[in-house]
């Protein structure tokens, strides 16, 4: 993808681009935003503009996206530039480990072979082996002065500040739900009900959007309602147990994403019963029923316990404490709320 083809992300794309046109690109930065939002994106569009061979810059500077070296970057292929990220994908912890950095050493020692810098991208940069930290920091403290080094991350916080001080660091904003459905509309086939509900769903986030069908979507979220809601009251050791299973697979932020959609669907219908919602269209008598069993101010405030736990820093047994504390607290003023009207 070149520049001109990317949907949002116009400030730091035309950051970039003067940045480059003025002769002032640093030697590394650091792109930082919710994952799926597309900084990976804007990378590979950074790099084929420098690699470009055909350049244009009519009416701002950009890759051809056609000549050999442009589909050399597309292919992972091109002699001058490396690309890492984490290894073992389908494992619980995919990590950026010392070999990978080791491998980054050698490549950014010779200078390159036919373009005029050598670019190394480090995806999920937050997930670098301590090992793997300390040998980067060794290169980022010295960089050769033919390379540029572009890290992206989605959890900034996670990384050390050694390594952030020496990027220059550019945050990424999800893209808004007028954005994302017009990208949906002009890229994909899909009718208009199934783009709002992704548009919605996908928080900005395109890469999100375009990960999961809507059907999938539907069926994800009955399960996520079925752990809310399902078989109330839940005995204290069905909790315990369940929430142990969402941190042990790892899908915990994402699992506490649904929650929050759920119960936000609830608020709606809280303070609108005629709200009628775009992902539970079937369910709006049970929302209207739910609704009634949790005061307005008990649901603001389990809201807020979920948005905590999805902003915090949380170790994993902290966020299975935190994830049990929200369930209890939600059973709680669920049934107290139903006692006092019995
Ligand atoms: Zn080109």
């Amino acid at each position: 993808m070149t520049f001109r083809e990317i949907q949002g992300h116009q400030r730091p794309i035309r950051w970039l681009q003067h940045a480059v046109a003025s002769n002032h690109l640093g030697h590394a930065y650091l792109f930082h935003g919710e994952e799926a939002i597309g900084k990976r994106l804007v990378a590979l569009a950074l790099t084929k503009f420098l690699h470009c061979e055909r350049p244009i810059d009519d009416p701002l500077p950009d890759a051809c996206g056609d000549c050999r070296a442009c589909h050399q970057i597309a292919q992972g292929t091109h002699p001058d530039f490396l690309s890492i990220t984490t290894e073992d994908e389908q494992k619980q912890n995919p990590k950026i480990k010392i070999d990978q950095i080791r491998a980054l050493e050698h490549f950014v020692i010779y200078r390159p072979l036919v373009a005029i810098r050598k670019i190394c991208l480090i995806d999920h940069a937050d997930t670098m082996t301590v090992e793997a930290v300390n040998a980067l920091l060794k290169t980022l403290e010295d960089p050769p002065d033919h390379c540029i080094f572009l890290l992206t991350s989605s959890r900034p916080e996670h990384m050390l500040a050694t390594i952030r001080s020496r990027c220059m660091t550019m945050k990424f904003s999800p893209l808004s739900l007028s954005e994302t459905s017009e990208f949906l509309r002009t890229r994909t086939k899909l009718q208009q009900a199934d783009r709002q509900l992704l548009a919605s769903f996908s928080e900005g986030r395109l890469g999100k959007a375009l990960q999961i069908t809507p059907e999938d979507l539907r069926i994800q979220l009955r399960q996520y309602w079925a752990l809310l809601f399902g078989d109330l009251p839940k005995s204290p050791s069905t909790i315990m147990d369940m929430c142990e299973d969402l941190v042990k697979s790892d899908q915990v932020r994402e699992a506490i994403r649904w929650f929050r959609f759920v119960l936000r669907e609830l608020l709606l219908v809280h303070l609108n019963r005629e709200h009628r919602s775009l992902f539970f269209p079937d369910q709006t008598s049970a929302l209207l029923r739910l609704s009634e069993t949790i005061d307005l101010s008990d649901l603001l405030d389990c809201l807020n316990e979920l948005e905590k736990l999805e902003r915090g820093q949380q170790r994993n047994v902290n966020m299975q404490l935190g994830l049990e504390q929200f369930f209890f607290h939600l059973q709680d003023h669920m049934g107290n709320k139903a006692l006092q009207e019995a």
